[in-house]
């Protein structure tokens, strides 16, 4: 998938303006999954979930501390039970993986079940060029493939779109009369996938967790297009990052909770599948080649790093579910697979922070995020590590460097400072006039003031008050 990344205020400036994204978002509510989140909450015992919280962290951690022996003991358990694990250092090498495999088996029709590894590396796109038609088969994946778009949520891909933009879709390439009804619009979905399901040759899906004692991949869905992936077509290629991997089963037990809650409030998704090697010859289903591709794309750069902690993370979105940024612009805003919280961390660090400028910036640091992760990812510390990276490689523009270099000039000599605000304040409420609120901010951007007035300063310093009570 392009990285869009740069232009953020731009599409978050369009995002603002966009009547119909705008009602969505409130419609949807990521507010509705936060709810339903706190439900779950509530109802596992606050100190239990932080505990269990405790735990999650504990895991990830352990298994990026021994990532690569965990990545061999993997390796050697899946081989031994028949797949075959593939190595990509890039997105354009997992792509030509996935593209050898399919000419190897004479592959034409891949369904797919939701891989954000397949994203990042564009492989609808790849595949559509080699004359392989992919077909998405999550629900809310299939309404944005039908309407040629990126996902804007990484657990609800369609969220930015109302119930009648998909009727309208379906109407169009369903070739059947419009209907509004929800029940019957999955109804007629699953029947256009039923047909792809049964023709398919390869299935491609992601990997919520690798288990590496047995060499097995773990998917979680709620529609079960999953496990019709992972065992109709004749080939499965499962494609994910190397960092899902984890200890043992037991591992998963733990992450599991904690994955589901956080995500949609469930205590346990609808299906939970594992895929261990191709059909046994005792098997009555499953596919006859299996393939793990296990991407590196950036991810070796964070282990050991200052922000590896961004490593831990196991997909479930409540970052952004809790963002304010997030439910206000959506997540095509963010310009790449990743939005929310969790994006303005990875896609600087996955594409290059200079790719990705305004990201880091495109958070209030409230610490909601913080406070919901499952796995106790510091987001907003990590967000201010991105911010300062920026500084010390120059690169923020040269106005808000040197505003920032004659602050800190300042803010060394007290009696300076004192001076600057003392007269600051004053100016500001100058400006602010009799309705004491600022229109337009000197030196600042129009965005400041463009939607909202400035609330003008009273006219005294904190310092002036403090000094004035303390005489008092
Ligand atoms: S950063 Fe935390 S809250 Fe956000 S998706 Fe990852 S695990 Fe979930």
């Amino acid at each position: 998938m392009e990285v869009r990344s740069m232009h953020f205020k731009r599409r978050a400036h369009a995002a603002l303006g966009d009547g119909t994204l705008q009602a969505n978002l409130q419609k949807f509510g990521t507010a509705g999954l936060a709810a339903l989140r706190a439900r779950a909450v509530d109802a596992y015992g606050h100190a239990e979930f932080e505990r269990l919280r405790d735990a999650g962290a504990e895991i990830r951690d352990r298994s990026l501390a021994t990532l690569d022996t965990l990545i061999e003991r993997f390796e050697r358990e899946a081989t031994r039970r028949g797949a075959t694990v593939l190595f990509a250092r890039t997105r354009a090498e997992a792509r030509e993986l996935v593209l050898e495999i399919c000419r190897r088996h004479g592959l034409t029709k891949a369904v797919k079940s939701k891989s954000m590894l397949s994203e990042e590396a564009g492989l609808n796109d790849a595949l559509a060029e080699a004359g392989i038609t992919p077909v998405e088969t999550d629900l809310g994946e299939y309404i944005i493939q039908l309407a040629g778009e990126a996902p804007s949520h990484i657990i609800a891909p369609a969220v930015h779109k109302s119930k009648d933009e998909v009727a309208d879709l379906f109407e169009r390439f369903h070739d059947q009369p419009r209907k509004t009804d929800i029940p019957e619009m999955t109804r007629e979905a699953r029947e256009a996938l039923r047909r792809h399901f049964v023709s398919a040759d390869l299935g491609i899906s992601g990997a919520n967790f690798l288990i590496a004692e047995t060499g097995s991949g773990v998917i979680v869905t709620n529609e079960g297009n999953g496990r019709m992936v992972t065992t109709l077509p004749r080939v499965h290629v499962a494609i994910t990052g190397i960092e899902k991997v984890i200890p043992t089963l037991e591992d998963l037990s733990t992450l599991l909770r904690l994955l589901t809650r956080s995500a949609t409030g469930q205590p346990i998704s609808n299906y939970v599948s594992f895929f261990t090697g191709p059909k046994a010859a005792a098997d009555r289903d499953g596919p006859e080649h299996m393939y793990f591709v296990l991407v590196d794309g950036g991810r070796t750069n964070l282990v050991g790093s200052d922000m590896q902690a961004m490593l831990r993370c196991i997909r479930c979105g409540a970052c952004m579910n809790h963002c304010p940024v997030y439910k206000t612009v959506g997540g095509h805003a963010y310009g790449w697979v990743y939005p929310g919280p969790m994006g303005s961390v990875l896609t600087p660090s996955y594409v290059g922070l200079e790719n990705a400028l305004d990201l880091p910036h495109a958070a209030t640091l409230c610490n909601q995020c913080g406070v919901v992760c499952p796995v106790r990812i510091p987001l907003p510390d990590l967000l201010r590590k991105l911010r300062e990276k920026q500084v010390d490689r120059g690169l923020r523009p040269w106005t808000e460097r040197l505003g920032l270099r004659l602050w800190a000039w300042a803010a060394q000599r007290p009696q300076i400072y004192a001076l600057g605000t003392w007269w600051a304040a004053r100016y500001l409420r100058f400006l602010g006039g009799g309705l004491k609120r600022i229109t337009r901010l000197p030196l600042a951007g129009r965005g400041w003031t463009l939607t909202r007035d400035f609330p003008a300063p009273p006219g005294k310093t904190f310092r002036e008050l403090y000094a004035k009570r303390r005489r008092g």
